[in-house]
């Protein structure tokens, strides 16, 4: 499909990222910009980020992989489903699922020739934790990406407000030698609504209520821009996911217990992010060039977390074999986020359906292996 169409923040950057001789480009972004496989196009609504798609224009599992899955026939989905627990052995792998269909929770053994887990490097990590699976690695390394937003105001308006929002990146500060430690990608801040820009504005002498709140928000606003670093961050064995000692859930089953710690060299690349993103508004000719301080990576498991299983070809470096397989049990694969030994210096979605597709064809040729 063809990149979304322009916009003035793109128009305004690339002839800045021009003058900075930096490479750029549209981004890619997982959503529809023509009518494809029977749904339509996307329809620049103002509310991408975070939201549900009022037109079924974003691609996900729900609508891509599993709709072409259970045609196969040869696949089910059990919805208010639950899985507790799972089971090893070399004759054969258990998973223990509380369904909870009628008001009425029960469960239900499943036996499998194989066990797949992708629940995310959070949910995954808990499951075989408190399956008693795995070994020293599994649950370390917890990390996500290094998030840098620069704010400033154009002289034009730039930003129409409407979806889906980041609209051009570069990647000349991906490993190179502008950033040390891997660096990251480089974008315009994406569109937020309105609340959320008022809550982190670009001028930050802007009134926060009354008239000169409102003028800011009937015209300023659209003048509000900045540019969004997501950069490498470097794994710290000491963070991750472990069984909470007294939280439960609903089923009894202890809760996950996160710990982030950041690594001295991850801060190194949050201000080599800060300076490169200042770099290219400056040559943009933007005014109120600051760093929003708020928010950012300050949880310990943001949207892009990964590496609690992370693949190692050596027991003694990863929980996994390159190929998921937890180490340590016979049928027990992960697939999902926990893999990546690194997040990369981008948005992992395309890394984990690209890994996701390796890890089954292995599955499918070498099973047992
Ligand atoms: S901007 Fe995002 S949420 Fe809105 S229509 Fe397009 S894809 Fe859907």
């Amino acid at each position: 499909m063809p990149a979304m169409g322009d916009e003035p923040a793109r128009r305004l950057l690339a002839a800045a990222a021009g003058r900075l001789g930096w490479q750029h480009g549209p981004i890619p972004l997982a959503l529809n910009t023509v009518p494809r496989d029977g749904r339509p196009a996307c329809v620049r609504c103002a509310q991408c980020v975070g939201h549900a798609c009022p037109v079924d224009a974003k691609n996900g599992s729900h609508n891509t992989s599993l709709p072409r899955a259970l045609a196969t026939h040869n696949a089910d989905v059990v919805f208010n489903a639950e899985a507790l627990s799972v089971t090893d052995s070399r004759s054969g792998a258990t998973v223990e699922l509380m369904l909870d269909t009628s008001g009425t929770p029960s469960t239900r053994s499943v036996r499998c020739d194989v066990v797949v887990v992708a629940a995310g490097a959070v949910e995954t990590a808990r499951l075989l934790l408190a399956s008693g699976l795995g070994n020293a690695h599994l649950g370390r390394h917890l990390h996500d990406h290094r998030f840098v937003a620069m704010l400033a105001t154009a002289d034009e308006p730039v930003k129409s407000g409407i979806g889906p929002g980041h609209s051009i990146a570069t990647l000349d500060h991906v490993h190179s030698s502008t950033i040390p430690w891997g660096g990251g990608v480089l974008c315009d801040l994406m569109s937020v609504l309105p609340l959320t820009s008022a809550g982190a504005p670009s001028d930050p002498t802007l009134p926060r209520w009354g008239s000169g709140h409102k003028e800011w928000m009937r015209g300023g606003r659209s003048h509000a821009f900045g540019v969004f670093g997501i950069g490498q961050e470097i794994p710290a064995e000491s963070s991750g996911v472990t069984l909470a000692p007294f939280l439960r859930d609903r089923w009894g089953r202890p809760g996950a217990r996160l710990r982030k710690d950041a690594h001295p060299a991850s801060i190194l690349i949050d201000d080599g992010l800060a300076e490169q993103a200042a770099r290219w508004l400056a040559a943009a000719d933007a005014r109120n060039i600051h760093r929003q301080r708020s928010g950012g990576s300050a949880s310990a498991a943001g949207e892009h977390s990964c590496g609690t299983a992370r693949m190692s070809s050596d027991p003694a470096g990863g929980a996994t074999d390159p190929n998921g397989h937890l180490w340590g049990t016979h049928r027990v694969v992960v697939c999902d986020s926990s893999l990546h030994p690194t997040n990369g210096s981008v948005n992992p979605t395309l890394t984990i359906i690209a890994n996701a597709y390796r890890v089954a064809e292995n599955l499918a040729e070498n099973w047992p292996g």
